[in-house]
């Protein structure tokens, strides 16, 4: 195990009709809030009238930074930064699925730097302040509600580029699993593949001596697995929807399944540059990419596939090479990607071979990615070619 160092400050309240908390949770930040939400779904369900009424009930004046889109995107981020330095916001107040959430973050660091936010994202710059931001999440998939990451998305130049800092963490995250009943199928099954690509990013590690960091791996992904269906099933099945909630706040928080252990990361960049070009759902360009990754790595450590086959999938492994097993473990996760509805081809989209040298170019912009086996442009264009 690697040495490390934890903190997650964030506080979650987790619970049906939590959102009635909201107003005490906001008011130690001031008065002057600025409110992400997406294009609708949080008007359709009435959450937005919830949420305004909690904010009401403090004398909070609020200001809107309404429909930020699906891979959120640049210009939206400024809106938000002008918004906020205009009206002087005290807090930001994010109430959606992953884009909102990353939108938010990206105006909180944003708003006290003096350059272009974007600089954050192609590492031009570190962000070293950053405005009190709060989550009510709608939607169990990227864990944002409590990590310091975000994702945006620069359309003019086809980029979708990540950013980080402890001084992103929210606050507070309301975690309601019953605001996840109305999620359609499509995203219920892109969150799922989300919340198990987090996981493997962490599990697929080089790193020796982990069997605790391993086993909480195994179980979220046991734990997504069982209730993805039920949740499918059943939409507003509260243990499966709640499971599914915390499971995607675990995999993705910087904790339990992170510390000590060396990330890859290889996969969800691969798929931002699918996402940036083509602005495809992320989870939909993971569920492609993902078990061709796996299909071209699985030999630089063979144990780790052969116990993700045996634990996860329940994989005899009697009478196989340790390469049929993992190879079976492989082939199990594309059946329950497919079993649930997800996409297997790029050829799902539309997408064909037009853009493969860009996107691998620029997946290795910065240096090769990934860790379990690091990899060089050549290597990203064999992955997205099995990919088509
Ligand atoms: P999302 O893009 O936030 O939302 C997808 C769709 O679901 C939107 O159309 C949204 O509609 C709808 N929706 C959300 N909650 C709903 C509800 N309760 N009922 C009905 N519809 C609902 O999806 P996401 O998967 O959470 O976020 C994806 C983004 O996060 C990507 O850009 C990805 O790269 C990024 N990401 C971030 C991290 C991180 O750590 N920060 C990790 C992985 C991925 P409305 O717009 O109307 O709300
Ligand atoms: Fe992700």
């Amino acid at each position: 195990m690697n040495a490390f160092q934890f903190q997650n400050p964030t506080k979650i309240v987790f619970g049906p009709d939590t959102v009635e908390k909201l107003g005490e949770l906001v008011q130690p930040f001031g008065k002057t809030v600025l409110l992400v939400y997406g294009s609708g779904s949080i008007k359709r369900t009435g959450l937005y009238d919830r949420v305004l009424s909690q904010l009401n009930g403090i004398g909070a004046k609020v200001l809107e930074l309404p429909n930020v889109e699906p891979n959120p995107r640049l210009t939206t981020v400024k809106k938000g930064i002008e918004i906020s330095r205009t009206h002087k916001v005290d807090f930001i107040l994010a109430v959606g699925g992953g884009s909102v959430i990353d939108a938010a973050k990206a105006v909180a660091a944003g708003v006290p730097y003096e350059g272009d936010v974007w600089d954050f994202c192609i590492r031009k710059a570190v962000v070293r302040e950053a405005i009190p931001l709060g989550t009510i999440l709608t939607l169990a998939a990227t864990g944002s509600e409590m990590n310091g990451n975000a994702v945006v998305s620069n359309w003019e130049e086809q980029q979708k580029r990540g950013l980080g800092s402890p001084h992103l963490y929210p606050k507070f995250s309301i975690l309601d699993p019953t605001l996840t009943y109305t999620v359609p199928q499509d995203q219920t099954v892109n969150g799922t593949v989300d919340i198990m690509s987090h996981v493997f990013e962490q599990y697929f590690s080089r790193t020796a001596d982990t069997p605790l960091q391993e086993r909480f791996c195994e179980s979220i992904l046991l734990t997504v697995i069982e209730n993805a269906a039920k949740a499918l099933a059943v939409p507003d099945d509260y243990a499966a929807r709640a499971n599914l909630m915390w499971a995607g706040t675990m995999a993705l928080n910087g904790g339990l399944i992170s510390v000590g252990v060396q990330n890859d990361w290889a996969s969800h960049g691969i798929e931002h540059e699918i996402s940036a070009i083509y602005d495809i759902p992320h989870g939909a360009g993971l569920a492609v990419v993902f078990p061709n990754w796996m299909k071209a790595v699985f030999q630089e450590r063979l144990d780790r596939f052969v116990q993700y086959a045996v634990r996860v999938w329940g994989i005899d492994p009697t009478g196989k090479t340790d390469e049929e097993t993992a190879l079976a473990g492989i082939a199990a996760t594309r059946a329950f990607f497919t079993s649930i509805g997800a996409p297997s081809r790029l050829a799902d989209f539309g997408i064909g071979s037009e853009h493969l040298d860009r996107m691998a170019e620029e997946a290795v912009r910065f240096g090769s990615i990934g860790s379990f086996k690091k990899l060089e442009k050549q290597d990203v264009r064999d992955i997205l070619e099995l990919s088509l």
